[in-house]
């Protein structure tokens, strides 16, 4: 039996393809602003290698013109202060983190908030969990620290609290504290993270490199980043999660693949920072591409240092 030949027309186009009209009817763009998502990291001074870093006083001109430009959320993390063994900065009253949620909110009303909520920006050793005198984890100390801290930012005006660290019970810990404060619509966003060198810049302008250490005991190991990423995603929904991020995508698209095929909750990819400078060899058009990949991916958000950049070439090609 013959095969039915593929329709072919006299210049060798696929004649349900050729014409623009009908090519503009099946081509929707791939991607929009509205999928991006833009790292905010405030810090207090002119440390300002990354897009998307500011001090407080710059926060509502840049959120101003991301809102312009239709991007709809930002995750925000701060450069702490006042840091100790406790981390007790991470709730003082006042502190960066809660005047930087206000002053997003304040500017963009509109605009979903998610506050990394995690130990290594507060604590003196830059470790995302709290430890005891022998050394091994406090496992109460460090969810009453990151439930603390998920409740003041959801005061301040959080929509979603995301804590950092994977650490097991501490979704479950959150997500208690946050009901039991009155906050049931605040989201719970846990990362699945993967080990990886491209977490450098930031840890560089945040002050988060352990002091002794690695943090790799709280990541994924990437050769078996495929099969423990749908476990402990699976975790992380059972402890009370309602959307997850994973990072670094760059070098996790396989991962993100899987996930997207057996969960059905939001998918952040999250582009890190040590993606930034491979970023920019791509040039505007290259990030576009590439974010655009994410999204047929499975992203339902891609939260990036490239939001801004992308999101304004977005609008110029709208016209
Ligand atoms: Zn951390």
């Amino acid at each position: 039996m013959s095969q039915r030949p593929v329709p072919v027309g006299p210049d060798g186009v696929n004649p349900g393809r050729a014409r623009q009209a009908v090519r503009s009817l099946y081509a929707h763009p791939v991607l929009t602003a509205a999928d991006l998502t833009a790292p905010l990291l405030v810090v207090p001074d002119g440390q300002l290698c990354l897009p998307g870093a500011a001090t407080l006083d710059h926060v509502p001109a840049l959120v101003d013109r991301w809102a312009r430009l239709g991007i709809r959320g930002l995750k925000l993390f701060v450069r702490g202060h006042g840091r100790d063994a406790h981390g007790s900065g991470a709730t003082a009253p006042g502190n960066r983190m809660i005047r930087a949620i206000r002053t997003v909110k304040g500017t963009a009303p509109d605009m979903a908030v998610t506050t990394e909520v995690c130990g290594c920006s507060w604590t003196d050793h830059g470790q995302c969990v709290l430890r005891t005198a022998d050394g091994t984890i406090d496992l109460d100390a460090t969810y009453r620290l990151m439930s603390a801290m998920a409740v003041q930012h959801a005061e301040a005006g959080a929509d979603v609290a995301s804590p950092t660290a994977m650490l097991d019970g501490s979704i479950h810990a959150v997500r208690a504290a946050l009901d039991g404060s009155g906050f049931r619509d605040v989201g719970v966003n846990p990362n699945i993270a993967l080990h990886t060198g491209l977490y450098g810049p930031f840890k560089e302008l945040m002050g988060t490199n352990p002091q002794c250490g690695h943090r790799r005991g709280l990541q994924l190991e990437p050769g078996r980043a495929d099969r423990d990423a749908l476990i402990q995603a699976r975790r992380w929904i059972a402890e009370g999660a309602d959307s997850l991020t994973l990072q670094p995508v760059m070098t996790a698209v396989d991962v993100l693949v899987r996930l997207r095929a057996e969960q059905q909750v939001p998918l952040t990819a999250y582009s890190t920072s040590g993606e930034w400078d491979a970023l920019c060899a791509l040039g505007v058009e290259g990030m576009v591409e590439y974010h655009s990949m994410l999204k047929r991916a499975g992203a339902d958000v891609i939260l990036t240092f490239a939001a801004e950049k992308i999101a304004a070439r977005l609008e110029v090609s709208r016209g």
